[in-house]
């Protein structure tokens, strides 16, 4: 039994004190393999007389070092942890040498057996194969000695005789265990008695079974030489079949994990995500100590590598590729034309200097290379290197589960750099690749949000439009009038600095979103050096043009705290600076006469709430399978005695800012669990869903509030949806999942509203504890007509699935948008195609028309009657 010490080490690596310590336990080992040679008698007699003599014993340790040898090769591994522990059948040779031989006949053979196999098969060299061969010697003078001692006068094949045998490979056995420990206590710098005793275990108890396999054969061999096959052949036997088994066992659970490791990349399509998952799991399946991605970064004939540091974090560089590398036809793929690209197994035995130098660069003993790849062909390669403290390296089986790990890692990278690119395009301008109208409200709601919670002191909201625009592009063509907006959208993002996001809304229309700016003056600056910027004359078709433009801010907080109310007061203030001849101009309340004013319309929403005037609509989801109704969505309205019906999206904002928001949920809830008891008990059984501020969710006794009003209508709590928009749930993420899990507990439905503008981290996502996504109206109601929209509704329908969250859209207008929703797999859908919004006592006249088959609704209902 030996337990060679396998654990990998690079002598540059180690630290010089672990090296003393090693050479330190290689000296103690000397000194005592010295002291114990003395003590073996028999072995001054071994000198050869006759040439005849002196062959026999040539011969006898020839035969010892090659069982030595063998027994080395075909070793056992077992693993634990990620330790790798061999267990060699080295005690039936050892045995076997002291019964029949000379004690210089075991010595050498010993020796030289365990150096056939450490050098030439196991590929040690150094300090490594220096203690290994140390420890070998003292383990076969300390197995004589104590032989010697045990066996005294008795004769070889007594009772005496099988006690000194097993005694001496047991003390043997524990010394190599206890030296072992020693070693690797050393090598990681913590020498403890756990650590010494890590190497005793189990080991002594296996040798001494390997050892009455020795007993038996020894026997055999003195009865008849032939009665020893069978006997050693049962063990030759008992080897193979365990490492069929570990193998077996060991392709079991690669399966597993291979399984696994599908699933998690498929369900997050962001690329360093994916990365991560990829690189962790091709090291864990194929027990690696190194595994990294190469890709092309570009023309410049560089490739990226990505990599994961001991901590897991990604580590890319950017290095030349190297044309030597036997790795660059895998990784260059098709591009490189000549060769096909194949996996590649470069092994630790190989002759060819390619592969030896490439290992040698990369300190590696031993990797395997294969593509990754995607729809489009070769994208990168994937490889592993270093199979961690095994004996046994990479084989053939090894490759083909990487290949299967790069199928899905190619798929998943492509799909993720998809999504990525998606929601890139989505957001930006094609034209001038300014950030476009989604993602500037985006970002305005990030910031009022901010400001609201006093994180910002404010933001200026401008409008910008070019004068004159019209005229360019009349005169000169539609070419240098695309021309002129890419040169004024520079000059811009130029003059407005950083911190400011220009958006294009498009024509000749832009925006610019001014972070913790809340006062006039600064605001007029930033635009002032903006018009600057653009009086410069461009050259166009040779012809310098000078464009003006007017531009209109509007402040947050001081003008509204909304989105849309603040670029709508920005659009009123740039047409006041348009009306005036070209400039600045700072909205003013007074001169915007499109909305009624809103001071007054604050303090009557108070009473408004307390007399009744705020009621709900209500308005179906159906199933896109069966047309059953499923839900109702509940929709505020104000009906104003004046006014008229008011709508949501004018005066939620003003009940955020008027801190009306917790009563006006709780009236809302009230009137929607009313409605839902009511027709509950008229045999109705319908799914109420409410909608959420983002401030409401956050409010500490949402919850409770939530429990005691479904227990007061008596409506249980799985007819319930509360729906909360993505930017709200990802203005903090943390704070929305803590919310979201105690409604969750409760049992109401969880839905997250507006998805796909927020531009939601999708790792976030995934830890929403929510039932449904519901995608925004503004990609449904663009279906038809926009091939991003299209490929953004098809990617949330697929991340719903992945993340097996129930997927509805919202805005279905017509029944081409409910064909193509069907036939992209979503499941429900509510728009105006269905029903628009009716009041809730019309609802159960409105499902029993519905519910007649196949009856699709075809003339347009009439509009909501609403003025403002
Ligand atoms: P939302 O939650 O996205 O509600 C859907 C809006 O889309 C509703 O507008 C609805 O009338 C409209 N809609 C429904 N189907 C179609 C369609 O086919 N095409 C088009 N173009 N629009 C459709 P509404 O009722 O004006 O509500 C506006 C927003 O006000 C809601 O957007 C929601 O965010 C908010 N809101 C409404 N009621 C409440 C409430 O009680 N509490 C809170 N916190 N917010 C509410
Ligand atoms: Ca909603
Ligand atoms: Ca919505």
């Amino acid at each position: 039994m030996h337990q060679a010490y396998q654990r990998r080490t690079t002598t540059s690596a180690r630290r010089p004190a672990q090296w003393w310590g090693i050479v330190g336990v290689v000296a103690a080992l000397c000194a005592l393999t010295l002291a114990l040679v003395p003590t073996l008698p028999v072995l001054t007699g071994a000198v050869p007389v006759t040439a005849h003599e002196a062959r026999r014993l040539v011969a006898g340790a020839l035969l010892i070092a090659a069982m030595c040898a063998l027994a080395e090769i075909f070793v056992l591994h077992i693993q634990v942890k990620r330790e790798a522990q061999t267990l060699a059948l080295s005690e039936v040779p050892v045995i076997l040498a002291v019964t029949f031989a000379v004690p210089a006949q075991t010595i050498v053979g010993m020796v030289a057996g365990a150096t056939l196999a450490y050098v030439l098969h196991r590929r040690q060299r150094g300090l490594k194969l220096t203690y290994n061969l140390t420890l070998k010697a003292t383990d076969a003078v300390v197995t004589l000695a104590i032989y010697t001692a045990v066996l005294g006068p008795a004769s070889t094949l007594t009772p005496r005789w099988m006690l000194a045998a097993y005694v001496s490979v047991a003390v043997a056995a524990l010394m190599d265990g206890f030296v072992t420990g020693l070693v690797i206590g050393v090598h990681e710098g913590s020498l403890s008695a756990s650590t010494l005793l890590r190497g005793l275990g189990v080991y002594p108890a296996l040798a001494f079974g390997v050892a009455t396999l020795a007993v038996v054969v020894a026997f055999a061999l003195d009865r008849s030489p032939v009665s020893a096959v069978p006997a050693l052949a049962s063990g030759v036997f008992l080897v193979v079949g365990y490492r069929a088994y570990a193998k077996l066992s060991e392709r079991h659970l690669s399966l597993e994990r291979l399984y696994r490791f599908s699933q998690a990349v498929t369900s997050t399509p962001e690329v360093n995500e994916t990365l991560t998952n990829v690189l962790t799991q091709a090291k864990e399946l194929l027990r690696s100590e190194h595994a990294e991605i190469t890709f092309f970064s570009g023309m410049d004939g560089n490739v990226v590598r990505v990599a994961l540091s001991p901590s897991g974090r990604l580590l890319r560089e950017s290095v030349q590729l190297d044309a030597d590398d036997p790795a660059t036809p895998t990784v260059l793929g098709a591009q490189a034309g000549a060769t096909t690209p194949g996996p590649l197994m470069m092994l630790r035995t190989s002759k060819d200097p390619a592969t030896v130098a490439h290992l040698a660069a990369r300190r590696w003993r031993e990797a395997l290379v294969v593509p990754l790849v995607g729809d489009a062909g070769v994208v990168g390669a994937l490889a592993v290197a270093d199979r961690m403290g095994k004996v046994r390296g990479f084989d053939p089986s090894d490759l083909r589960l990487l290949e299967t790990v790069a199928n899905h890692a190619g798929v998943a990278l492509q799909n993720s750099r998809l999504i990525d690119r998606l929601r890139h395009e989505s957001l930006h301008d094609a034209l001038t690749g300014l950030p476009n109208r989604v993602l500037l409200r985006s970002n305005a709601l990030a910031e009022l949000t901010a400001c609201e919670q006093s994180r910002s002191v404010g933001c200026a909201m401008m409008i910008m439009d070019l004068d004159r625009f019209k005229d360019v592009n009349d005169t000169l063509g539609h070419q240098h009038g695309d021309e002129l907006l890419m040169t004024v959208a520079a000059r811009t993002v130029a003059a407005a600095g950083p911190q400011v996001t220009v958006a294009r809304l498009g024509g000749d229309e832009f925006a610019l979103l001014v972070p913790g700016c809340p006062d006039g003056p600064a605001a007029h600056e930033v635009a002032t050096r903006v018009l600057a910027a653009l009086e410069v004359p461009t050259v166009l078709d040779g012809i310098p043009v000078q464009v003006g433009a007017s531009i209109g801010i509007a402040l947050a907080p001081l003008h509204a705290m909304d989105v849309t109310d603040l670029m709508r007061h920005a659009d009123v203030a740039m047409y006041a600076a348009k009306n005036a001849g070209g400039g600045v101009r700072l909205y003013e309340s007074d001169t915007d006469t499109s909305s009624p004013d809103r001071l007054a319309l604050v303090m009557e929403l108070r009473t408004a709430l307390d007399e009744g005037d705020v009621t709900i609509h209500v308005q179906p989801k159906a199933s896109l399978l069966t047309r059953e109704v499923v839900a109702v969505e509940v929709l505020a309205r104000w009906n104003h005695p004046r006014h008229g019906l008011i709508m949501p999206d004018e005066f939620i904002p003003l009940a955020e800012r008027a801190g009306l928001m917790r009563p006006l949920s709780e009236h809302v809830l009230r009137l929607a669990l009313q409605h839902c008891a009511d027709w509950r008990s008229h045999g109705i059984d319908i799914n109420i869903a409410v909608n959420l501020s983002a401030r409401t969710l956050t409010d500490p006794d949402l919850c409770q509030l939530v429990a005691a009003l479904l227990d007061a209508y008596d409506v249980p709590a799985r007819l319930l949806t509360l729906e909360i928009t993505e930017s709200s749930v990802m203005a903090d993420p943390d704070a929305a999942i803590e919310a979201l899990q105690q409604l969750r507990a409760l049992g109401v439905r969880l839905s997250v509203d507006d998805f796909g503008v927020g531009y939601s981290s999708l790792s976030n996502l995934s830890r929403m504890p929510v039932h449904e996504l519901k995608i925004d109206r503004s990609f449904v109601l663009d279906l038809a007509d926009s091939i991003d929209s299209a490929v953004i509704t098809r990617s949330i329908i697929d991340l719903g699935r992945n993340l097996a969250l129930d997927v509805i859209a919202e805005g279905v207008e017509d029944q081409q948008a409910w064909d193509m929703l069907s036939a992209l797999g979503c499941v429900h859908a509510q728009g105006y195609f269905i029903a628009r919004p009716m009041p809730p006592e019309t609802f159960p006249a409105w499902l029993r028309r519905w519910d007649v088959p196949q009856q699709v609704p075809l003339a347009r209902e009439p509009a909501e009657v609403h003025t403002a």
